[in-house]
């Protein structure tokens, strides 16, 4: 795509990371200082954000409509939003990671046209609600605007300052630990959902559309053992992939994957955060990090074979046990492995 022109690039920009036409936000990159700019989102000023002269910030909801969704990942932790782009796979639509602009993720769903917002939402949150993390903020925050506010603005990508610094950019969908590098080409092959597409999985899994909280029709038991039945990982797990290990890599690296892919995530992606995790590793008395053959191979033979432990007893993972863990008080009754 280097040969797309600035007024292609401008088109191609604001065919994704466009709502509100008349209102944008905007922040001093020096001071932080954040503001809304009550004035038209022309051009100039997509063009200056992407020199990095002035940040864009894109209220993206539109009355009840919104062409795009973010769900803000807080945390420098990438299995979230693998996490999040793997439920979205299984609901058959494409997300895409950006790396925001001083810590953690954005994932990114588009639409082919403008949706209703709270479908894009109750959707989202289902992802969410599987991942065990119901309470990821979404923007656009709310279902839609009354004649009061404009909504909330998210920091649009590509902010030309801070790319070069790897913020603010694409991850390549297929290697999540790497920056795209030509993240107009990536805009240009962005996969975009059609509006049936999350009609059918609000009817299939008989999401009703409330405007707070996911509301499943099914009058089922709440599953009330997340650790080991939902996608949500247990608080070791979860402190593990954020800190790293001293000792035990192998072993670690097995029931991570183990957990992984109780969570849900394919096998490829699996290897991919297994890849980034390690490099928080400080390995004791002078051993080295783990290579990726050897994580490819703890992996490979995690997800061939039907183990579901946890690991509880390896003191690799009980070191970063955590009381408030549904598992905790049942660790003595060995349900490990
Ligand atoms: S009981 Fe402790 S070691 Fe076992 S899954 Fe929960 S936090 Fe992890």
């Amino acid at each position: 795509m280097s040969n797309l022109n600035t007024a292609g690039k401008i088109r191609l920009y604001k065919s994704f990371f466009t709502g509100l036409d008349n209102v944008y936000g905007t922040y001093d990159p020096d001071t932080g200082n954040v503001r809304q700019a009550k004035e038209p989102v022309t051009d100039e000023v997509i063009l200056k954000h992407l020199k990095g002269i002035q940040p864009y910030g894109v209220y993206l909801l539109n009355g009840d409509k919104t062409k795009a969704l973010a769900v803000d990942f807080d945390e420098d932790e990438l299995a979230l939003p693998i996490a999040f782009v793997a439920g979205a796979k299984r609901f058959g639509m494409f997300s895409y990671i950006e790396r925001s602009k001083s810590k953690g993720f954005h994932a990114w769903l588009f639409f082919e046209e403008p949706v209703e917002a709270k479908k894009a939402r109750i959707v989202a949150k289902k992802i969410l609600a599987d991942m065990g993390k119901p309470n990821t903020e979404i923007f656009p925050k709310q279902d839609r605007l009354d004649n009061l506010s404009y909504g909330n603005f998210i920091n649009a990508p590509l902010f030309g300052k801070l790319v070069p610094k790897g913020r603010t950019v694409f991850v390549e969908p297929g290697e999540p630990v790497k920056v795209c590098e030509d993240q107009w080409e990536l805009l240009h092959r962005i996969q975009r959902v059609p509006a049936i597409r999350l009609d059918a999985i609000i009817q299939s899994c008989g999401l009703k559309l409330n405007d707070t909280e996911v509301v499943s029709k099914e009058t089922e038991p709440v599953d009330h053992n997340p650790p080991e039945h939902s996608f949500g990982l247990p608080p070791c797990i979860r402190r593990i992939l954020s800190e790293g290990v001293t000792f035990d890599q192998r072993v670690c690296t097995f029931r991570l994957a183990i957990h992984l892919k109780k969570a849900g995530l394919p096998l490829d992606l699996t290897i991919v955060t297994l890849t980034a995790w390690v490099q928080k590793n400080k390995p004791a008395d002078g051993k080295e990090i783990i290579t990726e053959p050897e994580i490819k191979s703890q992996a490979e033979y995690a997800y061939k074979n039907g183990y579901k432990g946890c690991g509880c007893e390896e003191p690799v993972i009980e070191a970063f046990c955590d009381d408030s863990c549904p598992l905790a008080s049942r660790k003595n009754g060995g349900l490990s492995k």
